[in-house]
């Protein structure tokens, strides 16, 4: 489960995040709506503690992500993690691009085996396995041995999920997935992704494919200016919007 409750950030005068609160059940699928620049980026790196947020707080399954509590003085007190406990905890979340971002020397099955590995310390010959069921899973099984320039934008995406996946994260999120992708490309990746939703993966999907927000979300989330103006089952955000700068943004992207 994810919270994000109360979170602001600034960027010098800007607020970029102004107050925004969030829960995310475990198995389900939020999408998240916005004019660009309206914080979405922004909201899922402080998500996952790459950006740290001025006000507020992130926590996954009870656990504040980036700080702990601590007893000050009859209250409490949050004391910043060490560098290396909030990479361990970022392995909690699988952060997928809108550039994919591989090892452009390693193979696809490499790119996949990579961090579990390094990261993670467990067993090559074990993470092996479970990468060549990954990419099968992502419909690449054939594509094993290829490096990144062999395959084409949205093979490579299916790569980048495969090794999102392989750190068996609690939360899979995702930044504009598809968005440079040639057209004919789109369909398979969200194929994929909706593939992980029917299986219960969590995730948080930043996108303007609004037929897949219908499909697989469970809740749709639109932002405008650093705030949720609008959320709810995509039904009613997407067919029913109730705020006019929803309405107007709908208008452009359907
Ligand atoms: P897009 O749809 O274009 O990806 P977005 O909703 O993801 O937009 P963000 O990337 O979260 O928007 O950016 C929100 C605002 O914060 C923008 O005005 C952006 O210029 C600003 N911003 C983002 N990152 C930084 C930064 N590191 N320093 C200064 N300003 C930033
Ligand atoms: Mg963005």
């Amino acid at each position: 489960r994810v919270e994000v409750r109360g979170v602001h950030k600034s960027y010098g005068s800007h607020e970029v995040l102004a107050g925004v609160d969030l829960v995310v059940e475990p198995g389900t699928v939020t999408v998240v709506l916005g004019p660009s620049g309206s914080g979405k980026s922004t909201l899922l790196r402080s998500i996952n503690h790459l950006e740290k947020v001025d006000r507020g707080f992130v926590a996954l399954d009870g656990e504040l992500v980036g700080y702990r509590r601590r007893p000050h003085r009859g209250g409490e007190r949050l004391h910043e993690l060490k560098e290396q406990d909030v990479l361990r905890q970022r392995t909690r979340f699988g952060f997928v691009f809108q550039a994919f971002n591989l090892f452009p020397h390693l193979t696809a099955l490499d790119n996949v085996v990579e961090a579990p590995v390094s990261a993670q310390g467990r067993r090559r010959s074990e993470v092996v396995v479970e990468a060549r069921a990954l990419l099968e899973q992502v419909g690449l099984a054939e594509k094993a041995a290829a490096y990144p320039r062999q395959l084409s934008g949205g093979q490579q995406q299916r790569v980048a999920i495969a090794r999102a996946l392989a750190m068996r994260p609690a939360v899979l999120l995702f930044d504009e997935p598809t968005s440079a992708l040639d057209p004919e490309l789109v369909g398979d990746v969200l194929g994929v992704i909706e593939e992980l939703a029917r299986g219960g993966t969590t995730m948080i999907v930043v996108t303007h494919e609004i037929g897949f927000a219908r499909r697989a979300a469970d809740q749709v989330v639109f932002m405008d200016a650093g705030r949720i103006v609008e959320q709810g089952p995509p039904e009613q955000v997407l067919d029913a919007p109730q705020h006019e700068r929803t309405k107007a943004f709908l208008a452009r992207v359907l």
